[in-house]
């Protein structure tokens, strides 16, 4: 099978890459399944024009639009992709191999777990992994961060802003010393060294217990433990992903490798929708530029 462009991943970034592509009237597959996407279990509030949706919603009908574009999605997973005479292989576990001449990589990031009890059943309902989209359910609440970075104290600087009490429970403190003077001026109560065993609540989340059995209650817990990317196919194709598992993009959306477009959240932070669309527009435009050698 024979594409002109073919896209890594069926979320925000991928779908808006697909839409831009094909209206410029090039071939496009997309490989992924959107409900794996980020956004599917997001309700998202904080995207211009959108006073309110569920991501699922939002998915869905994007994958309408670039269907309607001339878009072709195939709900499989990416097993192996190589570069090839005038581009690129990309094989599924759908058995399929894709020959195409642009490639763009959306496939998002997975945020690192605490992996302790009560996380998974309480996700939702108390746990997020993501303070810029869930800090305003938080206002006059009571909250905990758990990490160790400058990432806790980014997440820990926004929620004093809403909640009223905010705890960071780290093992070590390692952000950087910028934030730290931010941190250690404001009502920010440092909980180190220490590390939740687990979460505990009753439908929602109302405390966590410490490994040294210290028991603290809170309304929220936000995990911020960085994030893992696809990077695994990126390094097929000679690409490094960094220590955070991003992959390094230019203005363009162009990634080290020539015909080898990035976008979304595979890119680095903001994780975030209104990020991954507008990189996705532009990775989607310049693949299919490259396509159609409009590009030297
Ligand atoms: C709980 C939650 C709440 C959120 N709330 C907000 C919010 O309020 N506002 C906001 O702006 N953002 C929010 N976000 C973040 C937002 O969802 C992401 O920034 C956005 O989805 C990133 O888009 P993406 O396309 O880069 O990745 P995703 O949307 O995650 O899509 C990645 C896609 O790649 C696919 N994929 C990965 N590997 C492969 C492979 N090997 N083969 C095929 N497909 C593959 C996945 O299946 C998935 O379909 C939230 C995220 C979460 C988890």
């Amino acid at each position: 099978m024979n594409y002109d462009v073919v896209i890594i991943g069926s979320g925000v970034a991928g779908l808006q890459a697909a839409i831009h592509a094909a209206r410029k009237k090039v071939k496009v597959a997309v490989i992924g399944k959107i409900e794996a996407s980020a956004l599917s279990k997001a309700h998202i509030e904080n995207y211009l024009g959108i006073e309110t949706s569920d991501g699922s919603k939002l998915l869905e009908t994007g994958a309408k639009q670039a269907r309607h574009y001339g878009a072709e999605l195939f709900p499989e997973e990416v097993i192996s992709v190589e570069m090839s005479e005038g581009g690129f292989i990309v094989k599924t576990d759908g058995m399929k191999d894709l020959a195409c001449k642009a490639l763009i990589i959306a496939s998002g990031i997975s945020r690192n777990k605490l992996n302790v009890e009560g996380e998974k059943e309480f996700y939702g309902l108390g746990v997020s992994y993501c303070a810029n989209c869930d800090c305003h359910f938080f206002k006059k609440k009571k909250v905990a961060i758990v990490g160790n970075g400058s990432n806790a104290a980014v997440a820990a600087l926004l929620l004093k802003d809403y909640a009223d009490k905010v705890y960071w429970v780290a093992k070590a403190v390692t952000a950087s010393k910028e934030l730290m003077e931010m941190v250690e001026v404001s009502s920010i109560e440092i909980i180190s060294p220490a590390w939740p065993a687990k979460i505990v609540g009753e439908n929602v989340v109302k405390g966590i217990v410490l490994k040294d059995g210290k028991v603290i209650d809170v309304d929220g817990v936000f995990i911020e433990l960085g994030a893992k990317g696809a990077a695994d196919l990126a390094i097929e194709l000679g690409i490094i992903a960094d220590e955070s598992g991003s992959i390094k993009v230019d203005r363009e959306c162009r990634t080290e490798t020539e015909g080898v477009f990035a976008c979304g959240d595979i890119t680095g932070q903001p994780w975030q929708m209104a990020k991954a669309v507008g990189e996705g527009c532009v990775a989607g435009l310049n693949a299919a530029s490259f396509a159609r050698k409009e590009v030297e």
